[in-house]
């Protein structure tokens, strides 16, 4: 693959300034050869040393090891997300794209991880395993979360390689406005990449910054098939980017990071029927997050729900340890956030079914005010 990554460098300065983000040592590393990757597509595969047999009840060729990043799978995203299949590596959830960027920007020891925090834990996860620093510009609090581009600008110095944001963001719930992104994009341009995680994306009524893929090679967006699509246990993501970097990704990549169930759930969620229903499934999430912001926001022991672009609300509760408490209790399982900087008295609350959200809004409205009914439990 690095050969690719190089062909594609060939009088593209754009294209060579991104690979100077790389580390020295993976700009012309060529990673496994693996006989998949050497050869597909014969009669007689005696190259992978693989079983010859299928194992009984084994409709799909499971003795056969799977293509790397198989076309059919490339060719849906690339369509569902509107962007060229060059542009796409496919991985094991979004998760493994944030490790594998880290990892191939990243000097152990020296070069930094830019994230704006409160937000999702796997950047600095990834930072800490590669023994990257990591740097925070926090986001505004006091302006529901929104993003400091400023202050994310004078962070960046000559160690930050890899700069994070989430938009819609987790654990606050809002999109970061597609103007602050694009000068983020502009600005980092040869200096550090950054990376969109758009794992919400579809939840959000906001552009999209795959429309600005084009124009900043040295722009990365993150999607997944986990979220809107359902599909969390098959762990299939995506990392939009330039192919310069999605060669180099590829090269220390697992040789076969994608399983053969997974491909083929990806490819039944992805088909005309299966996309229609998700969509409708994710306009009814929104509808079912208005009324579920509502009827918390009228609860007396809430002090405030944040407008929220993804499929969950947070909010900050009078005693929200009370809270967790009594919904555990009841066997409804709410994910706490508050040790974050700035979370504190928060709980993250996923969307579920309508009957779901129903549960809760009812548990919640009994256990309200919450101080009393503690004191004597
Ligand atoms: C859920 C989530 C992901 C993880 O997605 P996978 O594709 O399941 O690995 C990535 N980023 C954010 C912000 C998430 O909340």
């Amino acid at each position: 693959m690095s050969a690719v990554a190089r062909d594609s460098v060939t009088g593209d300065p754009q294209a060579s300034e991104l690979l100077d983000l790389v580390r020295p040592e993976l700009r012309a590393f060529a990673g496994y050869a693996s006989a998949r990757r050497e050869a597909s597509g014969g009669e007689v595969m005696l190259n992978a040393n693989e079983n010859p047999w299928p194992v009984a009840g084994d409709a799909r060729g499971l003795n056969r090891y799977p293509q790397p990043q198989p076309e059919a799978l490339l060719q849906r995203l690339a369509t569902l997300y509107g962007v060229p299949s060059v542009n796409l590596l496919v991985g094991r959830g979004s998760d493994e794209a944030i490790d594998l960027v880290v990892r191939a920007l990243c000097r152990a020891g020296q070069d930094a991880v830019l994230i704006a925090p409160p937000t999702f834990g796997m950047y600095a996860v990834a930072a800490t395993v590669q023994g990257a620093a990591l740097r925070s510009a926090p986001l505004c609090a006091e302006q529901d979360f929104a993003l400091d581009v400023d202050a994310l600008l004078a962070a960046v110095d000559a160690s930050v390689r890899v700069v994070f944001v989430c938009s819609p963001n987790n654990p606050t719930g809002a999109q970061l406005p597609i103007a602050g992104i694009e000068r983020l994009a502009r600005e980092l341009a040869g200096r550090a990449l950054l990376v969109v995680d758009e794992a919400y994306a579809e939840f959000a009524s906001g552009p999209s910054a795959l429309a600005l893929i084009a124009r900043y090679p040295g722009l990365a967006v993150l999607r997944t098939l986990s979220k809107a699509y359902g599909l969390a246990g098959a762990r299939i993501g995506s990392l939009i980017a330039d192919p310069t970097l999605i060669g180099v990704l590829r090269s220390i990549m697992a040789p076969y990071p994608l399983p053969t169930p997974s491909v083929d759930a990806a490819l039944a969620a992805l088909s005309p029927a299966a996309v229609q229903l998700a969509r409708s499934r994710v306009a009814l999430l929104c509808e079912e997050r208005s009324r579920l912001a509502q009827g918390l926001a009228s609860l007396p022991g809430v002090r405030k729900v944040y407008p929220s672009d993804a499929n969950f609300l947070l909010v900050r509760f009078a005693d929200a340890a009370a809270v967790y408490r009594r919904t555990i209790a009841a066997g409804i399982v709410l994910r706490d956030p508050s040790r974050q900087p700035g979370l504190e008295g928060c709980l993250r609350i996923s969307i579920g079914t309508p009957d779901e959200n129903d549960r809760l809004l009812a548990l919640l409205a009994s256990t309200s005010p919450p101080a009393t009914a503690e004191a004597t439990s």
